[in-house]
């Protein structure tokens, strides 16, 4: 249910709206428009009569029901677009964020060198995985918390936020102490437990899209977590499986405006996982900023002929370099912004 407050409402009525509902027991999510306050209810068996008592009470326009069975996901619920703060960084504003890094961490030169590189080059945030999700299990499973420790020298020494994903539910507490992104993989977008788990921190989460995940389902992880009190979310779009086997994935692009349609939360591309080619990499990071993506997630790697993991998708550091130059030539006649300073020179 959402209370739509009149334009003309007074602070002390939004307040008296609040304290109403918590007298019932139940939880407020304030959306300040530029027209008019939108107060989403939270929580669930409120009284049948609840929306004409709340009707009666001054600065409230109308009460309407929220029709999508996914409610805090769902832009009826928050009409405008959520943002999220990671430290300096704003996802789901005007400025396009991006995220780069390793698939893997694999070792203290590797993840050190990437991110001087990215940062040098105008990322806003490292990527990379120390928890791997693989399809073998013969494959490398990454460095556990030996590689988050690496990524916290990174994050020290470039002043650059992490993001890294979290496998099991086991692990959430342990991963949010190092991340300030906890990454839910492809494969995890339905494992409840482990979205019930992250719902419970106070770190934002980015949400990947399952292999085989329609939008809906999509949509109503999302909900698993911010039904569980975490409303940090954002969404990645990471490529589908679909009948075409000249891509490693197909990377729906249509996923990214459908998703702001349907919902207030940030949403990310991943051209990387979206393709599995390199070289496929910058015409659909650049495509994905046209479609109106609040952020890209890239592979990057000092040398992706040696990586242990993704090396066929990862970027090197001088084309990431040129691809951060090629969104803000083409970021400004989409009137975009690229977040973050413009390529510096490497001092060695
Ligand atoms: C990753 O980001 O390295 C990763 C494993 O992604 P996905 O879950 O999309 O396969
Ligand atoms: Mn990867």
């Amino acid at each position: 249910m959402i209370i739509v407050m009149s334009s003309q409402a007074q602070e002390a009525q939004v307040d008296g709206v609040v304290r109403r509902l918590e007298e019932f027991g139940l939880g407020a999510h304030i959306s300040g428009g530029a027209e008019r306050t939108v107060i989403g209810v939270i929580g669930v068996g409120f009284p049948q009569e609840l929306p004409e008592l709340m009707e009666m009470l001054p600065g409230v326009d109308h009460v309407t029901r929220i029709t999508k069975s996914y409610k805090l996901a769902s832009r009826e619920f928050r009409p405008t677009d959520t943002v999220i703060q990671v430290g300096a960084v704003r996802i789901g504003g005007d400025e396009l964020v991006v995220m780069a890094g390793p698939c893997s961490v694999e070792s203290r030169e590797q993840v050190l060198a990437t991110a001087k590189a990215v940062k040098a080059a105008g990322a806003s945030i490292l990527r990379g995985g120390a928890f791997k999700p693989r399809t073998s299990p013969y494959s490398f499973q990454g460095l556990g918390q030996d590689g988050l420790e690496l990524l916290a020298e990174a994050s020290e020494q470039t002043g650059l936020p992490i993001i890294t994903e979290v496998l099991e539910p086991g692990d959430v507490d342990l991963v949010a102490r190092y991340a300030d992104v906890l990454q839910i993989g492809a494969r995890n977008m339905q494992n409840f437990p482990l979205l019930k788990e992250v719902g419970r921190i106070e770190k934002p989460v980015m949400l990947k899209r399952g292999l085989a995940g329609t939008i809906d389902e999509w949509l109503h992880a999302a909900e698993y977590i911010m039904s569980s009190g975490n409303f940090q979310v954002m969404l990645c779009e990471r490529g589908i499986r679909t009948f075409e086997t000249a891509v490693r994935n197909t990377l729906d692009l249509s996923a990214v405006p459908v998703i702001r349609r349907l919902s207030h939360l940030p949403i990310i591309a991943d051209p990387s996982h979206g393709t599995g080619k390199w070289y496929l990499v910058r015409p659909m990071a650049l495509a994905a900023m046209a479609v109106g993506a609040h952020g890209l997630l890239v592979e990057v790697h000092p040398s992706p002929d040696h990586a242990l993991s993704d090396g066929p998708q990862s970027l090197n550091l001088e084309n990431f370099a040129e691809l951060m130059d090629r969104l803000r030539s083409l970021a400004e006649p989409l009137q975009r912004v690229v977040a973050g300073p413009a390529r510096q020179t490497v001092v060695a």
